[in-house]
């Protein structure tokens, strides 16, 4: 019978470079893919809708919610976001391994529940360089930024409660620690 797949949480705070890490980690294997979020947040230009998330309004998400659609979520700096749970366990179980790209909250959430998934934190090498990443992307207002890392300074706290921390400074060093530590898993299974 074919291996299952393995479940990896990748958290950290926002503009460390998960995202960038992701798109390279699922350009470099097939058998790795990012689950898609619902949030509610407005859609940035880049945005896709089904590609990058299931873009919903409040009373779509609630119902969600309600109806038990989430493997878990998460409100973060005043939107939900959450991982749709149905599209996980039939590709885990054809032995596709699935990345969450998510928050802290949601990320403990995940550890309690799924107590086999592999828990990854990425930290930035300072607070300044996430502000600085964050400023360079272009994508939130100054005061959005700021939220965002004030935000991280709780999620940073976290970080010792998850089973590896990488250090997104060298972007291909980064990319390649996170490789080894997928290799790593998948020898053990
Ligand atoms: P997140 O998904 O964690 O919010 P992103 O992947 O969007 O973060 O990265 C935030 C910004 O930082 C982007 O503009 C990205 O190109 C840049 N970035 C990512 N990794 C590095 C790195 N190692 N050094 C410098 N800039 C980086
Ligand atoms: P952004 O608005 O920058 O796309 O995302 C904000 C934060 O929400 C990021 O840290 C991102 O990883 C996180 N996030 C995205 N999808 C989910 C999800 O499904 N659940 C949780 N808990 N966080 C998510």
């Amino acid at each position: 019978m074919k291996n299952k797949g393995n479940l990896f949480v990748i958290s950290g705070p926002s503009g460390v470079g998960k995202g960038t890490i992701c798109r390279r980690l699922i350009g470099n294997s097939d058998n790795v893919s990012v689950s898609v979020s619902a949030t509610t947040r407005n859609p940035r230009s880049e945005d896709v809708e089904g590609v990058t998330y299931y873009f919903k309004t409040i009373d779509e998400f609630k119902k969600m919610i309600d109806e038990g659609k989430f493997l878990e979520w998460a409100v973060y700096n005043g939107n939900y976001y959450g991982t749709p749970a149905d599209a996980i366990e039939n590709k885990i179980s054809m032995g596709e391994d699935i990345i969450l790209e998510i928050e802290a909250q949601g990320a403990m959430k995940v550890m309690e529940s799924k107590p086999d998934a592999v828990s990854i934190f990425i930290t930035p090498p300072n607070e300044e360089a996430l502000y600085q990443r964050l400023k360079n992307r272009g994508t939130e207002s100054d005061d959005e930024i700021k939220k965002r890392v004030e935000a991280a300074r709780w999620e940073l706290e976290q970080q010792d409660k998850y089973d590896h921390i990488v250090v997104n400074d060298d972007l291909d060093k980064a990319v390649s620690a996170i490789e080894n530590i997928m290799k790593n898993e998948r020898k053990n299974d």
